[in-house]
């Protein structure tokens, strides 16, 4: 059980404590052995639990109203973390792959899916990456043009997660009302689209579903447009601002795991005649980990609770918190795997796990040099005013 203290901080209600506790019991109960082996049944098995225990309701409340609430994704998606990182997968695609629609589909989108994805019927994905645009998303060269009473989508997507097994996808393409970025638009293409084909499985150090898709003459309904045509990077970039803090939560989630385990080491693990623990030096490191570990809840549940309060826009506080967060759990874990010893090398080991886990949370949804950019835009613009 890791540490609750923070959840008696200003940044929450009653209603999060409760849903932190219930969802810690039930993932104890059902994710202490997910089998990673085959990571496409993995994912099936875990988005359809999540569903049906109703976790994923609070993905994209807002096929009949309602908001997201950033406070209570980034709960579920540290705790989650903690537990499973493919759990936490899961959980988030749901949540990123439904956004667009949730935050700008119209009613009819709405309906059609945010039902089945809250239920974990339908898996999503968010299809912005290329492999020439990925922090440069300006520069996407997948184009949709018109044709008829609907639009053509021509072109490639690289790094995309849930590739291959969602039923949604969620498309950034070229519609050229402008040069860069205001020149994309946003859609939704079903996954068994004919024109949508899975192009290469790609693998990675914390294995989960991941392809580079091709766009053949993929035909899609005029109301597949998600807003208006050239509002595509003001959606994407709308979304990830959500969901970017929540990287973070997932990031302390597994910083968190690894302290714990940690601690267990540090009490068990017999050195010179003593525990572990009792070492002054690995002291030292745990309260670098305990120290690192609070900083960056406080920037994570600040940057959510900014977004709850009803900011428009919380560029610059989700920024620090995924690039804090990140790059600490990663601080956390190196440091986790070292007081391991051997046994933080070894295959299997739960701080083995997070050591590859943690990665890739450091270069996606906007690499750590990006949030150092966009901090130092805001900050330096604020001085400006
Ligand atoms: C496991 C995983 C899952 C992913 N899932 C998805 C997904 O579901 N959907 C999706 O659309 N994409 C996804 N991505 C893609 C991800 O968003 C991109 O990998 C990321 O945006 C970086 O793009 P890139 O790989 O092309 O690296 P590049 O853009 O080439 O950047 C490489 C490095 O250059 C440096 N850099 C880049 N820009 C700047 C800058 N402005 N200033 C200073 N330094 C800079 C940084 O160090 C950065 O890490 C995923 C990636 C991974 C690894």
């Amino acid at each position: 059980m890791g540490d609750k203290s923070f959840l008696s901080g200003p940044f929450f209600e009653e209603r999060h404590r409760a849903l932190a506790g219930k969802l810690d019991g039930w993932a104890a109960q059902n994710l202490a052995h997910v089998d990673h082996a085959d990571v496409d049944a993995a994912c099936r098995t875990l988005v359809a639990k999540l569903g049906s225990a109703g976790f994923l309701e609070h993905t994209a409340p807002g096929h009949d109203g309602g908001a997201i609430d950033v406070r209570t994704l980034a709960l579920i998606r540290e705790t989650l973390a903690r537990h499973s990182g493919l759990a936490d997968f899961a959980f988030a695609m749901q949540g990123l792959g439904a956004g667009p629609i949730s935050l700008f589909g119209t009613l009819a989108q709405r309906q059609a899916w945010l039902p089945k994805t809250r239920a974990g019927k339908a898996i999503a994905a968010f299809a912005l990456s290329e492999a020439a645009s990925g922090s440069d998303v300006a520069n996407i060269t997948t184009a949709a043009r018109r044709d008829g009473d609907g639009y053509i989508i021509d072109g490639e997507k690289c790094w995309i997660s849930n590739g291959g097994i969602a039923d949604l996808y969620i498309v950034f393409a070229r519609t050229g009302e402008a040069p860069g970025a205001r020149g994309l638009s946003a859609f939704i293409v079903a996954g068994d689209n004919p024109g949508l084909l899975v192009a290469e499985r790609i693998e990675v150090i914390a294995p989960h579903p991941l392809a580079r898709l091709t766009f053949r003459d993929c035909r899609v309904p005029a109301d597949a447009l998600i807003g208006k045509a050239g509002d595509g990077f003001k959606i994407a970039m709308a979304t990830l601002d959500v969901f970017r803090t929540t990287v973070g939560a997932a990031a302390l989630g597994f910083a968190r795991r690894a302290l714990e385990e940690t601690l267990k080491r540090a009490a068990t693990r017999q050195l010179f005649g003593a525990p572990l623990g009792d070492l002054q030096m690995v002291q030292g490191h745990i309260a670098d980990m305990a120290l690192e570990i609070d900083a960056a809840a406080l920037l994570v549940y600040r940057a959510a609770w900014v977004k709850d309060q009803g900011a428009a826009r919380v560029t610059r506080e989700a920024a620090m918190a995924k690039l804090y967060a990140t790059e600490a759990a990663q601080r956390v874990i190196d440091t986790a795997v070292q007081i391991h010893g051997g046994d933080g090398v070894r295959s299997g080991h739960p701080v083995e796990a997070l050591y590859r886990e943690i990665r890739a949370l450091r270069i996606y949804e906007g690499a750590s040099d990006v949030q150092k950019v966009v901090i130092a835009r805001a900050v330096l613009s604020s001085v400006e005013q």
